[in-house]
């Protein structure tokens, strides 16, 4: 797997106190890095944070005021922003496809799975550009290539996040802002619910959250901008070939 040394630098993750986003913030300070974590379960994330003698910070990533408070905070703590991992998502938890439709519900995921995305890079994009650079790693899903029956908003949300670092990666290539995202299968982590059990009587090999920092770390050494990651069992990833 190609290695990167992130020493000196700062990292941010968002939805880093459990599954797949603690396992990223124990990669990135493996690699040399300070890492901030961020999270609505705020004990959760000082305890992955103090972990790896890193910050944690508390909060709700739909809120739009909390990823421009996550970035001032990392600078003046910190000294600097290098990487950004915006994370933290959800599930669908409805069909969404009639009449029966939760808007609260339906704009709480859209909040937290898309809105989170593009304030957390719009806030990161100024403290990077004071780098001269850095890295933005979006956490889809293969949702965000593949079209998902059992979750159609989930996989709207994906799909939107997918589109946003294809273009915002193009926007910013000229900056040396890589923008990429991940679209990893099923991950075995609590987002999995129920169906983790079903997984497991049938055998269906699931990623683990390791797989998806190994993923990431290729993503942070070999990343063009804009491209969107698969990922299979044991970590390999190769970006997508879309067409056109
Ligand atoms: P998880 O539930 O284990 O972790 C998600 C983390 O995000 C939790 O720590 C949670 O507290 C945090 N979070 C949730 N809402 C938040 C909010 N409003 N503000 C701040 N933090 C919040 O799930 P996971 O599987 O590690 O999910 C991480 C990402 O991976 C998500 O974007 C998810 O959609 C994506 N993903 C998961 C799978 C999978 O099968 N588990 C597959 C593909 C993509």
């Amino acid at each position: 797997m190609s290695s990167v040394d992130l020493t000196g630098r700062v990292a941010l993750v968002t939805g880093g106190a459990g599954g797949i986003g603690a396992a990223v913030v124990h990669r990135l300070a493996k690699l040399g890095a300070r890492v901030a974590v961020l999270d609505l379960d705020a004990a959760g994330a000082r305890r992955v944070a103090s972990a790896v003698d890193g910050i944690a910070l508390g909060g709700d990533v739909a809120d739009p005021a909390t990823m421009p408070a996550a970035v001032e905070r990392v600078e003046e703590e910190l000294g600097r922003l290098d990487v950004v991992h915006l994370n933290a998502g959800i599930g669908g938890g409805q069909a969404g496809v009639d009449d029966a439709l939760d808007v609260a519900r339906y704009r709480k995921l859209v909040g937290v799975n898309v809105d989170h995305v593009v304030y957390g890079l719009c806030a990161a994009v100024p403290a990077l550009r004071r780098q001269g650079g850095g890295k933005v790693v979006i956490t889809a899903s293969l949702a965000g290539l593949a079209a998902m029956p059992a979750d159609p908003l989930y996989t709207l949300t994906k799909h939107a996040v997918v589109g946003y670092a294809r273009a915002a990666g193009k926007a910013l290539a000229d900056e040396g802002i890589v923008v990429s995202a991940l679209c990893p299968g099923f991950v075995d982590t609590l987002l999995l619910g129920a169906a983790r059990e079903e997984f497991d009587a049938v055998g269906f090999p699931l990623l683990t959250p390791s797989d998806i920092a190994d993923a990431v770390q290729v993503v942070l050494a070999q990343g063009q901008p804009g491209e969107a990651w698969i990922i299979q069992p044991g970590g390999q990833a190769s970006a997508y070939r879309f067409r056109g």
